[in-house]
């Protein structure tokens, strides 16, 4: 499979100022070598790599010209895949790049599968499993913080403390199996096996600090699903709109008119937000209005946060109990509005009896308390862990899964060593944590799990 020549659309459809067909693998100079006209004649397939070549595309079988093209040359192992690869830059059209690629798949190309040229990378050794996933979570990032965090990782900061850790197993197993190899030692001496479980301890603390940020890495490579709700007129558009800063919700003095559910993505201290808007949570005769009632209960099960919003003006009201309860199912935070009219409104107390949660009081059509909202939801869902400060945050649940059985594995390997069971016993669990923490790097991977991983990739990454 890794001997066909393959070749994708590299940029997204649509419009732009350019647009790259990108060939890898043995006969890409060839196949390119069919279809490039140089504009100076020049022997450029036998020319270095990292070099640009200007000329046109040209169907061999009509002699048309199909576009003005640079052709860029990067030969193996210096180049994306480490194979020979050639980059023609045409211009971003959506016909001229469907010629240009359909001329390369009959000169001999096979077009490629989602992310098969970053599979190649993997595959040839140019980036582990980890790199290879930053380099998808670079190009989705919504984020600064999320850029970050994946850049991060793209340059190897995870893989590099994940094989240090790995390292230390690996010198506990070989000793282990030493012990193992030679039976006549029938027992391991206290003090080596407490220096293993020592070593092992390292091992485990280091997995927990790695998972502390897990969560607060999630959100920001993932979002945050923030569903608003409260009762009718409470100020839920006035919320959405000023975190929005944009009219997108209509805002209306007509109770209950807000009643489809508006999704959009805002920033909130570089943490990519979703913001769901709903209908309020009033039980009624009106048809319309109960679909919202029962989407406004479903977003709650689909938010990872709820902002709970109450009226200082009409004090907390049976509705409010009932929105307090569905909400209650969530991490919530309850926003006590408009207290521009009501100053001496519901207290952050009264509400506290029916709920545990943080509560603000704002005016959110004056624009009072929104920068505390927003630093409340951070502290919130961060817990104190920042992208950049915290020197590396894992932000895939993948990664936080191994490390999770890492350290499991790692515990039971020193109660084993701690119980005096059979080294045997012992190893089977060391060697356990040291495939979980080879499956984040792709030292230890199934070709399932690549295809689940790469088949997220957009073709012609
Ligand atoms: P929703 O039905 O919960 O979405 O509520 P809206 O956002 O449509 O707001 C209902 C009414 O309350 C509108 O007239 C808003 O201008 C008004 N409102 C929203 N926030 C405040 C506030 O902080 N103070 C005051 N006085 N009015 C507000």
């Amino acid at each position: 499979m890794l001997h066909d020549t393959i070749a994708a659309i590299a940029t997204p459809p649509g419009e732009g100022g350019i647009g790259i067909v990108r060939i890898s693998g043995p006969a890409a100079l060839e196949i390119a070598g069919r279809l490039f006209r140089p504009a100076v004649a020049q022997d450029w397939r036998s020319g270095p790599g990292y070099r640009l070549y200007y000329g046109y595309v040209v169907d061999p079988a009509t002699g048309e010209t199909v576009d003005e093209v640079l052709l860029a040359l990067m030969r193996a192992p210096k180049s994306y895949t480490r194979e020979d690869v050639v980059e023609i830059n045409g211009h971003g059209g959506i016909v001229p790049l469907r010629r240009i690629l359909q001329l390369v798949l009959d000169y001999g190309a096979r077009l490629a599968e989602p992310g098969e040229f970053t599979r190649r990378a993997f595959l040839n050794g140019r980036l582990d499993l980890a790199q290879a996933e930053a380099i998808l979570d670079v190009i989705r990032a919504r984020t600064d913080n999320g850029l970050r965090i994946a850049v991060e990782q793209l340059r190897g900061a995870l893989s590099e403390r994940i094989g240090v850790l790995r390292n230390t197993v690996l010198g506990v197993l070989a000793e282990m199996e030493a012990g193992i190899d030679f039976p006549e030692e029938e027992d391991v001496p206290q003090t080596e096996a407490d220096a293993l479980i020592g070593r092992l301890q390292e091992v485990a603390d280091e997995c927990g600090r790695l998972l502390a940020g897990a969560d607060a890495g999630r959100v920001y490579r993932e979002g945050l699903g923030v569903a608003i709700v409260g009762k009718p007129n409470v100020g839920k558009s006035s919320l959405l709109n000023a975190l929005l800063r944009e009219a997108r919700a209509i805002v209306t003095d007509v109770p209950g008119t807000t009643r489809d559910v508006i999704e959009e993505t805002v920033n909130i201290r570089g943490i990519p937000v979703r913001l769901l808007d709903t209908a309020g949570l009033r039980e009624t005769e009106d048809t319309v209005e109960r679909i919202g009632v029962a989407r406004t209960r479903s977003v709650v099960a689909e938010a990872d946060l709820v902002l709970a919003v109450l009226d200082a003006a009409t004090g907390i009201t049976d509705e409010d109990r009932e929105v307090l309860a569905v909400a209650a199912a969530k991490p919530m935070l309850v926003v006590i509005n408009k207290i521009d009219l009501a100053p001496a409104g519901i207290t952050p107390e009264a509400v506290r009896a029916f709920v545990k949660a943080p509560v603000l009081r704002m005016a959110v059509r004056e624009g009072v308390g929104l920068d505390k909202l927003e630093e409340t939801i951070a502290e919130l869902v961060l817990g104190g862990h920042v992208a950049g400060r915290d020197p590396i945050l894992v932000s895939n649940v993948r990664h936080k899964n191994a490390l999770e059985r890492a350290r499991r594995h790692l515990d039971e390997a020193r109660a084993a060593l701690a119980g005096g069971w059979p080294l045997e016993l012992a190893a089977i669990d060391v060697r356990n944590a040291l495939d979980a923490l080879g499956e984040i790097t792709g030292t230890t991977v199934s070709d399932d799990l690549l295809d689940r991983i790469f088949g997220d990739f957009c073709i012609g990454k």
